[in-house]
């Protein structure tokens, strides 16, 4: 079990302000949310077991019902237990666990109260930061890009945890499922958390493809058209076996 929630905490945090210590009334957690959990914990482990996070950074968050079970702040993923299950309502107040929500309590509520999200997943993926460094909108090098909306815009910087980046995430994310944050990482969501952890990985694996290929001297690659992306977004919705199988 993680050690718990720390009375002394310096500088102003959001979740404070949101009356999260001292004033909600904790309950027990419910079956779904238990078994949620634990969802939740393996897609947190395996950002850090497939390199898409270091330590405790990044952050991962799952919606059940009108609750949002999210990691707490600061505790490495290989800690935690079924004991340390930590959720919110939608705004912010905790009703779940002793632990402190995760810092990116303002992101993970704005997709949830602005999209049909059931699930967020926050990173520092190294090639996806690389390119927020470097250009306002992910050029469109594969029509992968279809499978999140169209081209992955990168949020202007805001420190993180706050309001006003969770504002300029909000913006880059409108029509997509995934954006980048400049100096920062990456965000994506979905209708479950395999699905909101395969955005991610699809996202950093084109960043790395845009960095690669940009990276041949006296070359530059070829870009998909906006009608390339959106027809291959379309095709898209139709990929696997869907509908189509038989059993
Ligand atoms: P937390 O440990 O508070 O989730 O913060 C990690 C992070 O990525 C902040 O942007
Ligand atoms: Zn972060």
């Amino acid at each position: 079990m993680a050690e718990q929630r720390r009375d002394q905490r310096g500088g102003r945090d959001t979740r404070e302000s949101a009356g999260t210590v001292g004033e909600t009334r904790r309950r027990s957690v419910r079956a779904e949310e238990a078994h949620a959990w634990g969802a939740l914990v393996a897609t947190a482990r395996r950002t850090v077991s497939d390199g898409l996070v270091v330590g405790t950074s990044g952050n991962v968050s799952v919606r059940v019902g009108d609750t949002v079970l999210v990691t707490p702040s600061g505790v490495p993923y290989g800690r935690l237990a079924p004991t340390d299950t930590v959720g919110v309502d939608l705004d912010g107040r905790q009703v779940l666990g002793t632990l402190l929500p995760t810092s990116e309590l303002p992101m993970h509520l704005a997709v949830y109260r602005s999209t049909d999200a059931h699930a967020v997943v926050h990173t520092h993926a190294v090639h996806a930061t690389a390119v927020s460094t470097l250009v306002p909108e992910l050029p469109s090098v594969h029509y992968m890009s279809g499978a999140l909306g169209g081209p992955v815009r990168v949020a202007p910087y805001a420190t993180y945890g706050t309001e006003e980046l969770a504002e300029n995430m909000l913006r880059a994310l409108a029509d997509r499922s995934a954006c980048l944050l400049q100096n920062h990482g990456t965000i994506a969501y979905g209708a479950s958390l395999d699905q909101a952890f395969d955005r991610t990985a699809q996202l950093e694996w084109m960043c790395r493809l845009w960095l690669t290929a940009s990276s041949v001297p006296g070359l530059s690659p070829t870009l998909l058209t906006g009608e390339q992306v959106a027809e291959a977004g379309e095709r898209l919705r139709g990929y696997g076996q869907g509908e189509r199988a038989v059993g």
